[in-house]
């Protein structure tokens, strides 16, 4: 199988060539409380299409509960999520928005009776009624371009993390989202799993997939991200550059953060 490219100059040059277009997520004053906590208070955000956002922020911040809203796995209790164009509300259009929204958790959450290919095939066979043996050549595709198609007949178990993981986003493709959201994804795996993992997901920024990813990997958010959020106590409290946030945070709470970080 051919894996993803490594070769850094293939990857900046098409990085650079990727393009920005129209909002694909629109969130306005996004509001989310568990019980009497207020998780997530008033929450603003456009992302455009093609564009790769990396979220940190300490922990409890909301990044995740951020993210959860988009597709409503926490479903948002105030203000406005419009996700390519359709608005977010209870179970309208939540069929149709999770159709387009790919999810990567830190702990891969494949199905572990299935083998790794019926992992992938699943949802589009029994959600989208594809054909079975169309779904196996997709799936065996995905899995070459996430450089295991060897694994196809196997268990999860008898993969190492930054494989499953693999499968995940594999997983995750199959269903052709317009935007994949990654919480974490690293972050369950031994560091020599962690660049196999980052190189698939570097490998979908360049191909112009719209990201939102939480992650501290500083080397990849620096490499491959057009934004960095900086959340802390449920809101965005920077929104900027790689460049500009790395070398000069503006809130003060970043600054302690990236101080314990770097
Ligand atoms: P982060 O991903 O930034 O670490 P989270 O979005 O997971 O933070 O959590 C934000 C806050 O909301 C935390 O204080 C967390 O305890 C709380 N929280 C998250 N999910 C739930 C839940 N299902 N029930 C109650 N509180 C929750
Ligand atoms: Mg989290």
């Amino acid at each position: 199988t051919a894996p993803l490219s490594s070769d850094p100059a293939a990857g900046a040059v098409a990085v650079s060539a990727r393009t920005v277009g129209e909002p694909i997520i629109v969130a306005q004053n996004v509001q989310k409380h568990f019980g009497t906590f207020h998780a997530l208070r008033g929450v603003n955000l456009t992302v455009r299409q093609g564009e790769v956002v990396v979220i940190i922020g300490p922990s409890g911040s909301g990044k995740s509960t951020f993210i959860r809203t988009i597709n409503a796995l926490d479903p948002h209790d105030g203000g406005s999520i419009t996700v390519d164009g359709l608005p977010l509300q209870g179970a309208r259009n939540l069929d149709a928005i999770r159709r387009e929204v790919g999810m990567v958790f830190q702990s891969f959450n494949l199905f572990p009776h299935l083998t790794v290919l019926d992992n992938i095939t699943l949802a589009p066979t029994r959600v989208r009624g594809v054909d079975k043996a169309q779904a196996q050549a997709r799936g065996l595709d995905l899995l070459r371009r996430v450089g295991i198609e060897e694994q196809a007949y196997k268990f999860p178990a008898q993969l190492s993390g930054g494989q499953q993981q693999r499968v995940a986003i594999a997983r995750a493709l199959a269903m052709e989202p317009k935007i994949m959201l990654f919480d974490e994804p690293t972050s369950a795996l031994d560091p020599e799993m962690i660049k196999e993992v980052l190189d698939v997901m570097k490998e979908l920024a360049r191909t112009g997939m719209t990201m939102l990813v939480v992650t501290h990997e500083m080397g990849f958010a620096r490499e491959v991200a057009d934004r960095i959020l900086f959340f802390d106590q449920g809101n965005i409290v920077e929104d900027t550059t790689p460049e500009a946030f790395y070398q000069n945070p503006q809130h003060e709470r970043a600054r302690q953060f990236l101080s314990k970080i770097l």
